[in-house]
């Protein structure tokens, strides 16, 4: 076992209460219902937290002693305000928490520390120690203060927050409580676990995020709580309650847990609602409902509609992630919601796979040449920070309020796109600014027409970029407005 060690700061305890901190109401009563006891009364009944256990010092913080139940944003800025305070302090922190909320509490601090560059492990306990021999949760506060104690234990620093349960280590922005009962609570279905512990403890350096490179650490914690997840079942799209809880004047933000790939019912009135939402400036955000996958909107047309109506894309993200980062952005008031509906799509603390950049074009400024039946988009600065051409996902350029018409008996007009083309220069089929020919079906109503460019753009696309359409002679297309979309990988 390791010696104590003179620079070691030891951990910093966040007790909140939980199964971990619980004991039945009568202590005669072994079945009596479970309360949650004071840290003091935790501590006299846990002497392994002495220094001569640890090897490390332990000191603690308690909020009022909850079932995590009734945590909500008022304690998660409680909880970011004590790590604040005691930053500098510690080598970690451990938040010993209840199982119900804990991945919405480790979402909502994985957005709320910036530039963390200390592990902050939260844990709690499927069966209390403080009254049952056999339990899980006297493994998991234990290991937990090991790995918030890289120093101690001899592993990597984890800059995250994390969940420990079970002995896994998982992204706590990833995490979904999966089982009830099992001391294997927490799953990351999108994304590997960080590392495990068992004989030893180990970590894999690769997926844990970068320590921010000179950068301070921070918090930022107003949250607003105007928000919704709407989780859709069949049957949703013929009543009222869908057209009831969306008209709230109050709401700001909704989480659409959708079917699958990001799909919800297209029956016109259920997209009418949503319309009228984001008109009025709610934040729409798609995620699925499924386990584990992404949603594909925005990539593919099957999803135009959604689009059609101002929904934004979650891509893998969590529900409990999305509901927690809504309410983080919606919660500054430097923001628009427009901004908001831009950024939310983008990974703040690792909770998604994929960012997406989204740059719109100043359409009314296109430069038509009739003629020639070429419209030249004006160039724009495109939104994104990668930094090679292989963490790009896919770029769509995007047509609102799109239509192809035809002029000859062809059933497919064919649209040619080129990227950085002066309004007068010689366009070359052959050139290395040519995207590609797209053949489209022509469409009566207008719709959110997308073109795939990433095989060609993903090494032109400069800084600072401008589109070329051309119509071939059996055709013509109109639009309202473009945007081009960048998806930029996230991780390895
Ligand atoms: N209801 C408890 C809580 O979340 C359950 C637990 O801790 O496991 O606080």
């Amino acid at each position: 076992m390791n010696k104590k060690e003179v620079d070691n700061k030891g951990v910093f305890i966040i007790y909140t209460g939980g199964t971990i901190g619980s004991m039945p109401k009568d202590p005669n009563d072994p079945d009596s219902p479970q309360v949650v006891v004071s840290w003091e009364k935790f501590k006299e009944l846990t002497p392994q937290l002495a220094e001569d256990y640890l090897h490390f010092k332990v000191d603690a913080y308690s909020t009022q002693p909850l079932d995590s139940c009734n945590i909500g944003p008022k304690e998660w800025k409680e909880m970011a305000d004590v790590i604040k305070k005691n930053y500098n302090d510690y080598e970690g922190f451990v938040i010993l928490h209840g199982t119900d909320t804990m991945v919405y509490t480790a979402s909502a601090l994985s957005f709320m520390l910036k530039n963390l560059a200390k592990p902050v492990i939260i844990t709690g306990a499927q069966l209390a120690f403080l009254f049952n021999v056999r339990n899980d949760g006297f493994q998991n506060m234990i290991t937990a203060l090991q790995i918030a104690n890289p120093k101690y234990s001899k592993i990597p620093v984890i800059p995250e927050v994390c969940i420990y349960f079970g002995g896994k280590l998982l992204r706590g922005n990833r995490c979904r409580k999966i089982n009830a009962s099992g001391f294997e609570a927490y799953q990351s279905p999108n994304y590997s676990p960080l590392g495990a512990a068992g004989e030893s403890i180990s970590v894999d350096e690769r997926l844990i995020l970068k320590l921010p490179q000179g950068k301070t650490f921070t918090t930022q914690t107003r949250m607003e709580k105007n928000v919704v997840a709407i989780n859709f079942f069949p049957g949703i799209q013929d009543g009222d309650i869908l057209k009831n809880i969306l008209s709230d004047e109050k709401l700001k933000g909704v989480v659409l847990m959708a079917y699958g790939a990001g799909n919800i019912p297209t029956k016109t009135e259920v997209m009418q609602y949503i319309k009228e939402v984001t008109d009025r400036g709610v934040v729409v955000l798609d995620v699925t409902q499924c386990g584990g996958g992404k949603v594909e909107l925005g990539m593919y047309e099957t999803s135009a509609l959604l689009l059609d109506v101002g929904v934004v894309s979650g891509v893998d993200i969590t529900p409990e992630a999305a509901l927690t980062k809504l309410m983080l952005l919606l919660g500054d008031e430097d923001m628009t919601p427009h901004e908001v509906a831009l950024k939310v799509q983008q990974n703040i603390a690792g909770e998604q796979s994929l960012s997406i950049y989204t740059t719109e074009f100043k359409s009314k400024e296109n430069q038509v040449d009739t003629e020639n039946n070429r419209v030249r988009i004006p160039a724009a600065d495109i939104e994104g920070n990668w930094e090679t051409a292989d963490q790009i996902d896919r770029i769509m350029l995007r047509f609102r309020n799109g239509k192809i018409q035809k002029k000859s008996e062809k059933t497919y007009v064919d649209i040619k796109l080129f990227i950085n083309i002066e309004s007068n220069e010689t366009l070359d089929e052959a050139g290395d600014k040519f995207l590609g020919t797209f053949s489209r079906i022509p469409n009566d109503t207008p719709t959110i027409l997308f073109f795939d460019i990433t095989e060609k753009a993903r090494r032109l696309l400069e800084k600072r970029s401008s589109f070329t359409v051309v119509m071939a002679s059996e055709g013509f297309f109109t639009w309202d407005s473009v945007e081009l979309t960048v998806f930029k990988k996230e991780t390895i």
